[in-house]
């Protein structure tokens, strides 16, 4: 069967500068923070175009950190959409905030602004927590609604965190993924956009109480030295290796996007004519293209689709057959959703296809014509 995503194509690619920087890295002996993992921060931020970058040790890790720089906890409602990978909510109550689960646009995946104004409005109403801080998740590498999101925001009083995990890479005109929010995350997980090869992940603003703030937390609240400890913070720091993998996978990204565009684009031209709903780009938008994802027709058959899938050795996965309400962690928590009947729907009906810079023509060939296949038939 084909790779859903082939990181072992891209090692064979990159794997002379890779091996040599990781062996660089164990000849100099530091080999938490140091030299390789600064040089990525000045590199990232510069990249992103913003004046900051703290790495640290995941994504989830950079959710906590920046909600904690902002001191949101008990009390305090935090809106996410409903259908986003479970640690966009878990974050919120790591640090004891009240997620608010609102309904996500039906052809972007991502966040619904008309949506989340009702759930703020809701919230004001009910008088039981304040609203603090909306996070936008750029769902399968596609940037969120930033120019509603941030008028609401501002409307509202309220902070604006952007989860990068899966958008690294995408861009609105000319505004890279990881400068919208007033912060926003990035998770360096092997399988996202910009995958290390490990965990690690990072943060991004222009605002410098915040930027130390956050680095003073992932590293136990260091004031002037690790050892003057002047606030209670975490051990969530990158290893100089994983920061020596990511400077040479950062030097190939660019070119690695295009390709994945244009995967993209053949999947797109070639499904065109099936019943599958195809991923939507607005205009201005750039995905990173971190998935591929259709939406079937409600009455097809989805477990049949994919049995007939995996038969054909086209290696398929539901992102995300549940809405995070549904997440038995969340169902016992303190967490407020009303009706999210997109959410629901796309649970029911969303399918991914393999994707990434990686994937052959006689492969991403293989995808279309067992898919469209099965479609025709009716499965
Ligand atoms: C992967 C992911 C995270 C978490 O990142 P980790 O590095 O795995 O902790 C957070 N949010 C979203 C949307 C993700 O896809």
């Amino acid at each position: 069967m084909m790779p859903f995503r082939d990181l072992q194509a891209q090692y064979r690619a990159l794997r002379d500068p890779l091996e040599a920087a990781v062996v660089e890295v164990m000849r100099t002996g530091c080999y938490v923070g140091g030299p390789y993992v600064e040089e990525l921060e000045e590199r990232l931020a510069a990249f992103v175009g913003v004046r900051h970058c703290v790495t640290c040790a995941s994504g989830t890790d950079a959710l906590v950190l920046s909600l904690r720089a902002w001191d949101i906890g008990p009390g305090d409602a935090v809106f996410l959409p409903d259908f986003t990978f479970f640690a966009t909510a878990e974050a919120v109550l790591t640090v004891g905030a009240t997620p608010v689960l609102v309904d996500v646009d039906e052809r972007t995946f991502n966040i619904d602004p008309q949506a989340a104004k009702d759930a703020v409005e809701a919230v004001i109403a009910e008088g039981r927590l304040v609203p603090k801080a909306l996070i936008a998740v750029d769902l399968f590498g596609l940037p969120a609604d930033y120019g509603s999101l941030r008028a609401l925001c501002g409307q509202y009083g309220l902070r604006l965190l952007e989860d990068s995990a899966q958008g690294f890479g995408g861009a609105i005109g000319e505004t890279r993924d990881g400068a919208f929010g007033d912060m926003a995350i990035t998770s360096f997980f092997p399988s996202k956009p910009l995958g290390c090869m490990g965990d690690g992940g990072a943060l991004f603003t222009n605002n410098d109480t915040w930027a130390s703030l956050v680095r003073s937390m992932a590293s136990h609240g260091a004031g002037t030295s690790k050892y003057d400890n002047v606030r209670l913070g975490m051990n969530s720091r990158l290893d100089a290796i994983q920061a020596a993998v990511l400077l040479v996978k950062l030097e190939a990204l660019a070119s690695e996007q295009a390709k994945s565009e244009q995967v993209a684009s053949r999947y797109s031209e070639a499904l065109r004519a099936t019943s599958a709903e195809l991923p939507f780009v607005p205009d201005g938008f750039t995905s990173a293209w971190a998935q591929y994802t259709v939406r079937l027709p409600e009455k097809l058959d989805r477990k049949a689709l994919c049995r007939g899938l995996a038969a054909a050795n086209v290696p398929v996965r539901l992102y995300y057959a549940r809405p995070l309400h549904e997440q038995a962690a969340l169902r016992h928590a303190d967490c407020w959703h009303g009706a999210t009947p997109v959410a629901d729907r796309l649970a029911r009906t969303v399918l991914s296809l393999p994707m990434g810079p990686y994937l052959t023509e006689e492969d991403q060939r293989q995808v279309v014509a067992a898919f469209a296949g099965i479609l025709e038939r009716g499965a």
